[in-house]
């Protein structure tokens, strides 16, 4: 009788650790995708996108260095196509946070990413929840020249440079799974500023650069500072359109079901 007890108590006990390792896996191991998922641009692309994503709202947080103001039709544009391919609520918040000696004049290579990883830390207000309710997208505008890296980045660049790498500055950039920096000062025409951010929303969910002038994940969009205007790639057109390979690819995304929420 005795012997039987301690059977049953034993056979539970196991059975009760072997649920437990079990329930700790599924828990730490998308822990451990997002947290790698979440250094690389489009790696969240399916808790945006998909109808089957724990996230139901979208929280975009724009702040911006004095003077830096994102222009209100390209804002509206970003929130049309953010709600128009993730069919999800989305919430915009703006705000002039980053002081104006927070940023150098120019940064060049990955300084940026060391300086806007500081700007977040101390601007950010908006985060992604654990198990669902918001997921964020933070978008600093900020007053400087970035000159990248050719190496890092030379699928950003254009086709052909000006002179020396330093004539070549960029206009924006997606880094991480849930951020964007846009170099304000580049945006030199109008109607510019909405293609620069639904093509780096673009990189948001994963897409790649294409070409096509009428495509918004065109990468030569990238001004020259000291090109005559006739020599800058699309200067009179810029799309706001992404391509029909790329919007099939969005909608697949919507589709997806594979989603993990962030712990
Ligand atoms: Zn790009």
């Amino acid at each position: 009788m005795t012997r039987s007890v301690i059977k049953t108590v034993v056979i539970y006990t196991v059975i009760l650790v072997l649920a437990l390792v079990i329930s700790t896996l599924f828990i730490l191991i998308p822990a451990y995708v997002h947290h790698i998922e979440g250094y690389v641009p489009g790696g969240f692309d399916t808790l945006y996108l998909s109808k089957y994503s724990p996230y139901d709202t979208i929280v975009v947080e724009m702040d911006y260095q004095p003077g830096m103001e994102p222009d209100p039709k390209a804002i509206a544009a970003l929130k049309e196509n953010i709600e128009l391919y993730s069919h999800k609520h989305v919430v915009m918040h703006l705000s002039q946070d980053i002081g104006g000696e927070e940023v150098p004049l120019i940064v060049y290579g990955d300084d940026i990413f060391n300086i806007t990883t500081r700007l977040q830390k101390a601007h950010r207000d908006h985060r992604t929840g654990w198990l669902g309710g918001n997921i964020t997208l933070y978008i600093m505008y900020l007053d400087t020249v970035w000159q990248p890296d050719n190496s890092d980045y030379s699928s950003t660049m254009p086709a052909y440079q000006y002179e020396t790498i330093s004539n070549v500055y960029s206009v924006g950039v997606t880094y991480a799974a849930d951020s964007m920096i846009i170099f304000k000062d580049a945006i030199t025409r109008e109607d510019m500023e909405t293609t620069i951010l639904l093509h780096e929303l673009g990189h948001v969910w994963g897409l790649g650069h294409s070409n096509g002038s009428e495509n918004v994940m065109n990468s030569k969009f990238n001004v020259f500072k000291d090109a005559p205007p006739d020599h800058n790639p699309v200067s009179n057109n810029f799309p706001t359109e992404y391509s029909s390979e790329d919007k099939l690819r969005l909608a697949r995304l919507y589709e997806s079901p594979h989603i993990l929420p962030i712990f």
